[in-house]
This record gives C-alpha cells, sequence and structure tokens, in this order.
C-alpha cells in the first residue's frame, strides 16, 4: 500500500461508527480524497483537533488502489481555525467556499493554485470583519484558480475592450462581460463599473482587493447574487450545492 504524505484541509468530516471518523480532505497532491480516522472518536489522542472541519496539517495516509476510502495515518495539524466556528457568517462562507471545492476538485489532483486559494480564503474568512466580503472574494478566487475566471475587461463575444468607467452587461453563461451589441443578442444582467471594478480587484490584484471591506449591504448582496449565478451556470452537474446556496442567500 503506497503512503501518500501531503498538506491538507479538512472539507467535510462525519462520525463512522461508535469511534471514527470520516474525512473528506482537500490535499495539495492529490485532489479531494475520503480518509478513515480510527478511533478519532474513541480517543482524542491520536488526531485530536485534525477531525474538525477547516483544519489544516500534514497528512500521512495509506493509499488503497481502486478504494475510495483510504486509512488516516496521522494528520500533524498546523491551523484549527476554531475562529471559524466562532460565528454564524464566519461558519456559513466556509462552508460555502469548501462546498465549491468538493465539487470543483476530483480525485486525479487539482491545480496547486487552487489549494492555495482555499486556504487563503479561509483563512481570510476566519480573520476579516466582514465574513461576507471573505467568502465572496474568497470563491471568486478560487474559480480563478481552476481555470473559471471571468473576462472583465473586454466583450467575452467579440473581445471590444470595455473601458473600466463604463457600466456593462455581463453573461454567466458566456463566461464576462459583454459589448452592447453582443448583449442584445444573449440573456445578461448589468453590471456598474464599481463592481466591475471590485471583481477586477478581487481577481486581479495580488493582494485581493482586500481593501473592499467598506462595501454597503446592498453592494455585498448584489455581488453573492452574480457569484452565484455564475456558480450555478459553471459548476451545475444536477447535484444541489445546499451549503453555497444557504450561505448565498442568508440574510446576514
Ligand atoms: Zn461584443
Amino acid at each position: 500500500m503506497p503512503s501518500v504524505v501531503t498538506a491538507a484541509i479538512v472539507l467535510h468530516a462525519f462520525n463512522y461508527s461508535e469511534s471514527s471518523r470520516i474525512l473528506r480532505l482537500a490535499t495539495r497532491e492529490a485532489g479531494v480524497q475520503s480518509v478513515m480516522a480510527r478511533g478519532a472518536r474513541a480517543s482524542q489522542r491520536r488526531f485530536g483537533s485534525a477531525v474538525d472541519l477547516f483544519a489544516e496539517g500534514e497528512v500521512q495516509y495509506e493509499a488503497r488502489p481502486g478504494r475510495d476510502l483510504h486509512t488516516l495515518a496521522r494528520f500533524d495539524v498546523v491551523q484549527s481555525r476554531a475562529a471559524l466556528g466562532s460565528s454564524l457568517p464566519r461558519f456559513e462562507g466556509a462552508s460555502a467556499i469548501a462546498e465549491v471545492m468538493l465539487r470543483v476538485a476530483g480525485d486525479d489532483g487539482t491545480p496547486g493554485d487552487a489549494f492555495d486559494a482555499l486556504r487563503d480564503g479561509l483563512d481570510a474568512i476566519a480573520a476579516d470583519t466582514d465574513a461576507t466580503v471573505a467568502t465572496t472574494r474568497a470563491i471568486w478566487r478560487l474559480l480563478g484558480a481552476i481555470g473559471f475566471t471571468p473576462a472583465l475587461d473586454s466583450c467575452v463575444a467579440c473581445d471590444r475592450e470595455l473601458p473600466v468607467e463604463l457600466d456593462v452587461s455581463f453573461s454567466a453563461e458566456s463566461g464576462g462581460v459583454l459589448c452592447t451589441g453582443c448583449a442584445s443578442r444573449v440573456p445578461s444582467r448589468r453590471l456598474p463599473a464599481s463592481a466591475r471594478a471590485t471583481l477586477i480587484g478581487w481577481l486581479f490584484t495580488k493582494d485581493g482587493g482586500a481593501d473592499s471591506a467598506g462595501l454597503d449591504v446592498l453592494t455585498v448582496r448584489a455581488h453573492q447574487r452574480l457569484l452565484r449565478i455564475f456558480v450555478h451556470a459553471h459548476l451545475n452537474d444536477g447535484r444541489p450545492l445546499k451549503a453555497f446556496d444557504a450561505w448565498a442567500t442568508a440574510d446576514s
């Protein structure tokens, strides 16, 4: 049985039998994997806080070829992220990005960028004063890391440049902004210049537009709606996105 050692984050965890827990892990090296933490419920000593949601650390598991469930041998926690359980907006936000990661990451490896985006996103949700803004930004950055970056500078249909000061149209299905001519041919919604600038900051600046904390409630709601439409347009495989939708439609 090959032994795998990799950085990992707990995306989902549930009890199994009297004594064990099953974890769904985002790993840096091997995409999303499921592992059995034997004895995790019976004794805190073996895995400690590693079996809690959103914990991060170095794991070692014995990979069983052809099987979907591996055996966790070791989980050295470097970050427990207990702060994510301290408030509902934080917990809902962290659950939403975890669900998006589960949806996009296969077991055949996910770009390391996606793992980093998830990790940075969870840290931001735990630390930022506005967890909803932090979650919105974090999910956009995760989508960008896996290749779903929307076109924001020029029309996604005809490539015409659209100066940043313009209000434009946005089509989630087409994957970005549209000029007036192209927008008349496909369903789209209005994207004000200020919202486009915020998105560009979130997706294309090194610090992720971390200065967007001053957005008012209605603007944040509009961003949540836009993200929800985009996520459903691109990640819809028929299965519900329960945690993501609960977050995106919550009145917080
Ligand atoms: Zn166009």
